[in-house]
C-alpha cells in the first residue's frame, strides 16, 4: 500500500506497516476484510479546520476570478488523470471499503465522470438579461460562485461521493474543505493529490481528516468563511447539521438515507428483474443510500422470483473484496455487522424465514452472509430501516393501488424501483412513487448527467446535473436604470 500513496500528502504507512503506534497526532485505517491497519492518517482537530476554512477563503478569490475555461481544462485534466490512476484507485477503495475490485473500478470510473461532467458544465453559465415590463429597467441576473464550502462524505463511496461535490464547487468558482469519513480517508486523500496535480490550487481544496467529525464540522459550519454545507450520510446527522446550519443560515444540500422499494409486476421479465435486485441489493454489499431494502413481488410471479433471486444469493462467493472470483465484501464495521444481524434475528423471531442465504468466511473481518428473508412481517423493524448491508426481504401484493401504498409507507424517499413490460404500468408507478429517483426496468439510477436527490427525510436538494453546480452558486439581480 505505501507505492499506492506515495506522495499523498497527511498519510503515513510505515509505522502502519511495522504494526507499531506511530503516536499522537494520527489515526489507523483498517481493512474490513482483515482488520489489519492500512495505513495512519493525520488527526486534525478544531482548529485545523478553521485555518483550513481561512486558506479556502483566500484561495477561492484567486479561483473564482479564473476564466471559466481554464477552471474547465483543470477539471478535464482531472479527470484523465484519474483514469490514468484506475487500478490505484481501485485498490484503495477495496482496501479500505471493502467492495469488490468490481465495484470499486466502476466507482472510479463513476467519480471521474463528475469531474469530466462539470468540466462542461463550468463553460455554460446562464443568466438572463431582460427589460422590465414596466420599461425604465434592464433586469440582469447572474449567477456567482456562493463561496467556501463545507463537504462532508460518507465511507460507502470514498471517492465518488467527494468528486460529486469537489468537481461542481470548483466548476462553479467555489473552493472547498471536505470532511471525509474516518473510514476511508485514504481515497480522498489520493483524490485531493490527483487534483492538484491536475492544477488547482492546493488551498482550493482542504482535506481535513479526524476521528472528531462531530466538533470539526461543527467549527466548520460555525467558520465566518464557510457559506455552504453538502453532506452526504445519514439523516440523523444530517438533521444535526441543518440545525447548525441556521445558526449562520447557510445554503444546505443534504443527501440523507434511503429505504428503496423494489417492485416486480406480474407482467415483469423476471431475468431482467433478477438482475436488476442483484445490482440495486448487492452493490458495494447492500451498503449504498438507493440500495433496494423491501422487495416487493406481485403474488403471481413471487415464487419463480424468490427461487431465481435467492439462488443468485445463496451462490455469491462472499471474501476480499481483491481476491478474484469474489462477489461481495465484508461490511464497514463490527459494529455494522452486528446492527445486520440483530435486524434479521429480530424478524426471524417476528416469523420471519431465512429461504435463501450464501456463505461467509469465519474469522477475521466484519463478515455478513447475504441472505434472503421471506414471510416478513410488516411491524418487522428490518422492513422500515435502512439495512444497509446483503439481506432482502420479499412481501407480496397483488393490486397495483397497493403496491404504491406499500412503497410510500416510509418517511424515506431516495429510490425506487419498478419492473414491468409494460411501459406506460411502469412509469405511471414510478410516478406515484414518493421519491427522487425511480429505476425503471434497471437496477441502477446514479449518473453525473442526472439529478441524484431525496424527498421527504431523505434529502434536500441535487447532486450531479445542471442543479449540480447550481447548488453552489448564488443568484445575483442587477436593477439597471434605462431611462
Ligand atoms: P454513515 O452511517 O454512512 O456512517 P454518518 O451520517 O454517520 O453516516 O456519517 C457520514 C459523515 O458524517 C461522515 O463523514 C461522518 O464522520 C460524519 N459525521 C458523523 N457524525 C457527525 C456529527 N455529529 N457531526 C458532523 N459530522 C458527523
Amino acid at each position: 500500500l505505501s507505492a499506492l500513496l506515495a506522495g499523498v500528502p497527511d498519510v503515513r504507512t510505515d509505522a502502519a506497516l511495522a504494526g507499531t503506534d506511530p503516536g499522537e497526532g494520527w489515526f489507523a485505517v483498517t481493512d474490513p476484510a482483515t482488520g489489519a491497519v492500512l495505513a495512519h492518517v493525520a488527526e486534525h482537530d478544531v482548529t485545523d479546520a478553521r485555518v483550513a476554512a481561512a486558506a479556502a477563503a483566500t484561495a477561492g478569490r484567486d479561483w473564482a476570478r479564473r476564466p471559466n475555461r481554464e477552471r474547465s481544462a483543470i477539471l478535464h485534466r482531472a479527470h484523465a488523470l484519474m483514469m490514468d490512476d484506475h487500478e490505484r484507485l481501485a485498490t484503495l477503495i477495496t482496501a479500505e471499503n471493502g467492495k469488490t475490485l468490481a465495484d470499486a473500478r466502476a466507482e472510479v470510473a463513476y467519480a471521474a465522470e463528475f469531474f469530466r461532467w462539470f468540466a462542461e458544465e463550468a463553460v455554460r453559465p446562464h443568466g438572463s438579461y431582460d427589460p422590465a415590463p414596466a420599461g425604465g429597467v434592464r433586469h440582469l441576473v447572474h449567477r456567482k460562485p456562493i463561496g467556501v464550502a463545507a463537504l462532508v462524505t460518507p465511507w460507502n463511496f470514498p471517492a465518488a461521493m467527494a468528486t460529486r461535490k469537489i468537481a461542481p464547487a470548483l466548476a462553479a468558482g467555489c473552493t472547498v474543505v471536505l470532511k471525509p469519513a474516518e473510514e476511508t480517508p485514504l481515497t480522498a486523500l489520493a483524490v485531493g493529490a490527483i487534483l492538484v496535480e491536475a492544477g488547482v490550487p492546493a488551498d482550493a481544496v482542504r482535506i481535513v481528516t479526524t476521528t472528531d467529525a462531530p466538533a470539526v464540522v461543527e467549527a466548520l459550519l460555525a467558520d465566518e468563511h464557510v457559506r455552504k454545507v453538502s453532506f452526504t450520510g445519514s439523516t440523523q446527522v444530517g438533521r444535526i447539521l441543518l440545525h447548525q446550519a441556521a445558526d449562520r443560515v447557510l445554503e444546505s444540500s443534504m443527501e440523507l438515507g434511503g429505504n428503496a422499494p423494489f417492485v416486480v409486476c406480474d407482467d415483469a421479465d423476471l431475468d431482467a428483474a433478477v438482475a436488476g435486485a442483484l445490482t440495486a441489493k448487492l452493490r458495494g454489499g447492500g451498503q449504498v443510500c438507493v440500495a433496494a431494502n423491501r422487495f416487493y413481488v406481485h403474488t403471481d410471479v413471487a415464487d419463480a422470483f424468490v427461487q431465481r433471486f435467492g439462488e443468485a444469493i445463496a451462490a455469491l462467493n462472499v471474501g476480499h473484496g481483491a481476491d478474484d472470483g469474489t462477489d461481495a465484501g465484508p461490511v464497514i464495521t463490527p459494529v455494522a455487522a452486528e446492527r445486520i444481524e440483530k435486524l434479521v434475528a429480530d424478524a426471524v423471531a417476528g416469523g420471519a424465514r431465512v429461504a435463501y442465504q450464501a456463505q461467509a468466511p469465519s474469522g477475521a473481518g466484519n463478515w455478513v452472509a447475504p441472505r434472503l428473508l421471506v414471510d416478513v412481517p410488516g411491524d418487522a423493524a428490518i422492513a422500515h430501516e435502512e439495512i444497509f448491508g446483503p439481506v432482502a426481504t420479499v412481501r407480496t401484493w397483488s393490486d397495483d393501488d397497493e403496491v404504491v401504498a406499500m412503497a410510500n409507507d416510509t418517511e424515506f424517499g431516495l429510490a425506487s424501483y419498478v419492473y414491468s413490460r409494460d411501459l406506460q404500468r411502469a412509469i405511471r408507478l414510478g410516478e406515484a412513487f414518493e421519491s427522487g429517483m425511480v429505476g425503471v426496468n434497471r437496477g441502477l439510477v446514479s449518473d453525473p448527467a442526472a439529478p441524484f436527490g431525496g424527498v421527504k427525510q431523505s434529502g434536500l436538494g441535487r447532486e450531479g446535473a445542471t442543479l449540480g453546480i447550481d447548488a453552489f452558486t448564488e443568484v445575483q439581480h442587477l436593477a439597471v436604470a434605462w431611462p
